[in-house]
């Protein structure tokens, strides 16, 4: 039975083989990421050993950026390593080579939102996605509705079930809306948004 993240990637092992890798993909990242030391990488593993988080990785930050430099765009961008990143910069300021580690973890998220692979079911992109998209519907985020989808697109319908509990009692005090809230002048947010989509596409 696995334990880790990394026991399961050992579990599912698969080979790739050239032909299914995507030769532009680290340049790509490196572009979005202000990362053109991306490829002066030693492959020294001081990002992974500064990396709080690296146990429950299914990859670590070093084996990414040796995937992402070889074009393993399914593999990275499928990774849970990029969701789990806690972006607490340490192996930005370790690094021997300067690059930019937690910038190209971001940069994946964005590319794995864009183009809509990412581990499916896995709570983190899932939660990011619908918050996104409430905020984006009425200007703010309301808790209950997001819960719903997120215990549901995450198919964690006992989830739900056991913190209906906490949720009724927050409901009872009247700090849980059922229903979404709009915003004054939530048009404005939009805006923000789509603006701030409109930089990242162009970014890339
Ligand atoms: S610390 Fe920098 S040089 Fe060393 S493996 Fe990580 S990214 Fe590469
Ligand atoms: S920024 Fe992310 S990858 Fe880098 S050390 Fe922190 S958690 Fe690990």
């Amino acid at each position: 039975m696995p334990t880790s993240a990394q026991d399961r990637r050992q579990v599912s092992h698969k080979i790739t083989y050239q032909a299914e890798l995507d030769p532009g993909f680290g340049e790509h990242i490196a572009k979005m990421a202000y990362g053109e030391k991306l490829f002066s990488c030693i492959q020294c593993g001081t990002c992974s050993g500064t990396c709080p988080v690296s146990h429950y990785m299914d990859y670590t930050p070093r084996r990414i950026i040796a995937m992402v430099r070889e074009g393993f765009r399914d593999e990275v961008l499928n990774s849970l390593t990029i969701w789990l990143c806690a972006s607490c910069y340490s192996c930005t300021v370790e690094c021997p080579r300067e690059i930019k580690i937690t910038d190209v973890m971001y940069a994946l998220k964005q590319e794995a939102i864009t183009t809509g692979v990412y581990p499916k079911r896995y709570p983190i992109p899932v939660l990011a996605q619908e918050f996104f998209h409430g905020v984006e519907r009425s200007g703010r985020s309301s808790e209950a509705p997001l819960m719903v989808k997120f215990f549901l697109k995450t198919l964690n319908p006992l989830g739900m079930l056991k913190n209906s509990p906490m949720a009724m009692r927050l409901w009872l005090k009247g700090r849980l809306p059922l229903f979404e809230k709009g915003m004054k002048n939530k048009g404005v947010v939009a805006i923000l948004l789509r603006a701030a989509k409109q930089a990242g596409g162009e970014r890339q």
